[in-house]
């Protein structure tokens, strides 16, 4: 088995669904007491937000690189960084390291092929949502990508940051995000990316018109796919 790297902590509200969902996926596979083998670098989000927001995205690679050297001493065979956004910095992170890293939007493109999607919208962060980064990653791969109209974008971002980073989920934002897919589907999509790993724990598929892709479930289930491989 291999040991697979974890670059958690942004924030760690979601890097507990994926140590969950990796776990769950080997006892799935090998039964009886199997186990993942992980090394996990959490970092501090609040120096990570503080990059993101004054933007400072090479001083958020140094972090991220840091920490994926770290993880590869400890013998890492590949490693997620696990969030959408701070793939942004995917390159450098890379860079940094011999080992592979697994790029959550490739592993996202997998499963939307596999489920036949050709339009997609795309949830997540303002910076993930306006910028080229992740929407060119998709777009590259074959993917007409759609994010919500302007008036949802500060709503969904403030909705990402203020609440379900720090664990806080309100009827009233699962509507706001439930809004925001049907505006998505009157664009044609036909199928949403949660492309930030905490909507997940807010938007549920009964709250959605539209069939959803959690990234921190594929992401999570590929890493595991890869270590057992
Ligand atoms: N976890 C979120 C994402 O997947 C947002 C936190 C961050 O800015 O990294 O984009």
């Amino acid at each position: 088995m291999k040991t697979i790297g974890l670059i958690g902590g942004m924030s760690w509200e979601s890097t507990v669904p994926y140590y969950q969902l990796i776990n769950e996926y080997v006892k799935k596979e090998l039964g009886g007491l199997h186990s993942a083998k992980i090394a996990l670098y959490s970092v501090e989000f609040d120096e990570i937000e503080r990059c993101q927001s004054e933007n400072r995205w090479d001083d958020s690679a140094k972090i991220l690189a840091d920490a994926a050297v770290g993880l590869e001493k400890c013998g890492a065979d590949f490693i997620l960084i696990c969030t959408n956004t701070m793939h942004k910095v995917f390159n450098e992170v890379q860079a940094a390291v011999s080992v592979p890293l697994l790029h959550i939007a490739d592993a996202t493109g997998e499963v939307l092929k596999e489920a036949g999607i050709k339009k997609v919208g795309l949830l997540g962060t303002r910076y993930t949502m306006q910028q080229d980064f992740y929407k060119g990653r998709l777009a590259e791969a074959g993917f007409e990508v759609c994010v919500p109209a302007d008036g949802f974008i500060a709503g969904l971002n403030r909705i990402i940051f203020e609440e379900l980073c720090v664990g806080i989920i309100k009827e009233d934002s699962r509507s706001f995000f439930a809004q925001a897919i049907e505006d998505l589907k009157e664009q044609g999509c036909e199928g949403v990316i949660l492309g930030c790993t905490e909507i997940g724990l807010l938007v549920r598929p009964e709250d959605s018109c539209l069939p959803l892709f959690d990234t921190t479930v594929i992401h999570a289930e590929a890493a595991a796919k890869l270590a057992l491989k």
